[in-house]
């Protein structure tokens, strides 16, 4: 089975909205081992989508439309696929009853572009809605599937899950099972140097690195007939990288960098403070995505200024003068700092130039340093950094969590 997905609506083409539709059916497609070759983006316009379809199916049979099930005018989706196929269109009783029943509850009047919505080329299978008013539907002839779903994705995606999941399921005889290993300390290439080997020799499962936000991820992938299957294809592989990377591996699937710092320090029952300059509340901000971090966290504050620096965190003027404010001696007073006046037991501190301007021969922009104060030692990183000002600063966050929870991982376990 061959599928591919068309993407329906001028929005799309101008460019006013993103297509995440595509993005997430393909990727589930992927995970349900169905290949797709192709995607396509076409306007609200009936004679250019009948020319997709024809397209589509000259070298794919199984079709997802996303868009254009809804009463206006432009939205066309099913009246095409009926056209195309053939078949006249039906009203759908069931969907009718659910719609009128919507109205009433509503107190409005039902028009006749409402109903629209509940007529379907005949023979479809109807996909239920529970979060709009155009439900989807499923199209099977000669071998061809269309499957229409609706454009907006908190209806798309729970329709998809539902509903077509289950129907594509049944047509296919194996299942893939994907883990996903979080890497960071190490580049990409470096990652894959080191699993070079693994890499040549893969079949069953596959692994394919890539990088996003100063991370890396393996994606481990196997092919079988069902989870525990897939997960026992997976296990040797997920070992062999293991031993390979050891610590730089921080987390595995829905895992967050953020996530495991802050489980660290709550499971050794330790409260942090941050004291930022560069990175300005991104590292406070990173932490605090992490639910139950109020267990850790204790106090966080934003000392842009040498004046704060001196007032919040006690740093030493004569140091500031003697140093300034982008240097090793400063990233240490501020972690010592905001542990000593927070009465945390760890402190961390960043500051730095973070560009565009501001920079210097001997500071030039990138120069960040990162303080980590714990169990009464100060620890200093000097960090050559490049990039936008904002990839300067997220790069500080990245890397300050990860030199903290290496450090944690050493002190503590
Ligand atoms: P439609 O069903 O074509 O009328 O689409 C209704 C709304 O759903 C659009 O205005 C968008 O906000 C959203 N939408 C439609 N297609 C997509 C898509 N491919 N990705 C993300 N959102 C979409
Ligand atoms: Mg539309």
């Amino acid at each position: 089975m061959i599928a591919e997905i068309i993407s329906i609506g001028t929005e799309l083409l101008l460019g006013d909205i993103l297509n995440t539709n595509a993005q997430y059916l393909s990727r589930r497609l992927a995970d349900l081992g169905i290949d797709l070759y192709h995607q396509s983006v076409v306007g609200d316009n009936g004679e250019r989508l009948k020319e997709e379809l024809e397209r589509a199916y000259s070298r794919s049979n199984l079709i997802i439309a996303t868009g254009g099930l809804g009463p206006t005018k432009d939205d066309l989706t099913k009246e095409i696929g009926a056209e195309y196929f053939n078949k006249p269109m039906e009203l759908h009783e069931e969907s009718y009853k659910i719609l009128s029943e919507h109205f009433q509850r509503l107190n409005r009047e039902l028009t006749e572009n409402n109903v629209k919505q509940v007529y379907f080329p005949v023979g479809s299978i109807i996909l239920p809605n529970p979060f709009g008013t155009a439900p989807g539907c499923i199209i099977e002839d000669d071998g061809k599937i269309l499957i229409l779903l609706p454009g907006p994705p908190k209806e798309n995606i729970p329709m998809f899950e539902n509903h077509v999941v289950p129907y594509l399921n049944k047509l296919t005889t194996h299942t893939f099972i994907s883990k996903t290993l979080r890497i960071c300390g190490i580049g990409e290439s470096m990652v894959a140097t080191k699993i070079n080997h693994i890499i040549d020799e893969q079949s069953n499962p596959t692994v394919a690195p890539y990088a996003k936000d100063s991370e890396v991820t393996l994606r481990i992938t196997a092919k079988a007939k069902n989870k525990e299957e897939g997960y026992n294809l997976i296990a040797p592989m997920e070992k062999a990288i293991q031993k390979i990377l050891g610590d730089n591996i921080y987390g595995t699937d829905e895992d967050t960098l953020e996530g495991v710092v802050g489980k660290l320090l709550i499971d050794n029952k330790l409260t942090l403070a941050v004291a930022e300059s560069c990175t300005g509340g991104l590292l406070s901000g990173r932490l605090v995505n992490y639910p139950g971090i109020s267990n850790a966290v204790i106090d966080g504050c934003v000392t842009y200024s040498n004046d704060a620096k001196v007032k919040r965190l006690g740093v030493k003027e004569a140091t500031l003068e003697k140093y300034g404010a982008v240097s090793e001696e400063i990233a240490k007073e501020m972690a010592e700092g905001v542990a000593k006046t927070s009465g945390a037991a760890v402190g961390i501190s960043t500051t730095g130039i973070a560009g565009p301007g501001g920079g210097s021969e001997e500071k030039p922009v990138g120069l960040v340093y990162v303080g980590i104060h714990i169990k009464g030692k100060t620890f200093v990183k000097k960090l050559q950094l490049s990039g936008s000002r904002q990839t300067i600063r997220e790069r500080t966050v990245t890397f300050t969590l990860d030199w903290l929870r290496r450090k944690l991982l050493s002190l503590y376990i």
